[in-house]
């Protein structure tokens, strides 16, 4: 008899779990995971001070820090991809904003949008083609992607007025364009509140 019950015990154990994992873990995650849920924790991670302006990163445990550095765009142009646009077949969401020059030429100078020193900077199987990658402290890493060359060695420290590379669409690009990412804690957020202060 108690075989029999535990029997059912487990299987009703086993139809929860399979009920959780295959039809309530996919649903949230299909929330967490809409343009309004990106957005949503990068205004949790980065906010422009309304008063003064300056950029403010909100640690997990409430910590605010100020960024009071010099901010730029890193290269002149137009945007053609904002940050949590769907951008299939290469993302789900955007994690970054794509800067293309509006005549569709490359080559165009790419600058660090702040200063900082260069920790990656070649080429891999990641989709960025030739692509920097700065540490700029406080917890921020910037990307520069599909470069059509590279002007920058790891281990550099470089500010905005540097040149670390040149417009291009190596890696998975369809034209000359900069994917500007910005990511804090490894999270990618939004450019543009960076550069809502330096606009
Ligand atoms: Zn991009």
């Amino acid at each position: 008899m108690s075989t029999v019950l535990s029997f059912w015990l487990e299987l009703r154990l086993l139809l929860i779990t399979f009920f959780i994992v295959l039809i309530v873990l996919p649903i949230l995650a299909m929330l967490t995971l809409t343009n309004f849920g990106f957005q949503d924790v990068s205004d949790k991670l980065v906010t422009v001070n309304a008063k003064n302006h300056t950029v403010e990163i909100h640690d997990l445990d409430g910590t605010t820090t100020t960024i009071t550095e010099t901010m730029i765009w890193p290269v002149n142009g137009v945007v053609t991809l904002e940050f949590g646009q769907p951008d299939p077949p290469y993302q789900p969401l955007h994690t970054g904003i794509d800067i293309a020059n509006p005549e569709g030429k490359q080559g165009d100078s790419i600058h660090p949008f702040m200063k900082g020193t260069v920790i990656y900077a070649g080429e891999d199987l990641s989709g960025y083609g030739k692509h920097v990658i700065i540490n700029n402290g406080n917890n921020i890493t910037s990307l520069y992607g599909h470069m059509s060359a590279i002007n920058s060695k790891v281990g550099a420290t470089v500010n905005t007025s540097e040149v670390i590379g040149y417009e291009g669409q190596t890696g998975w690009a369809t034209g000359p364009h900069v994917h500007f990412q910005i990511n804090v804690y490894g999270i990618p957020v939004n450019p543009r509140t960076f550069l809502m202060g330096n606009p």
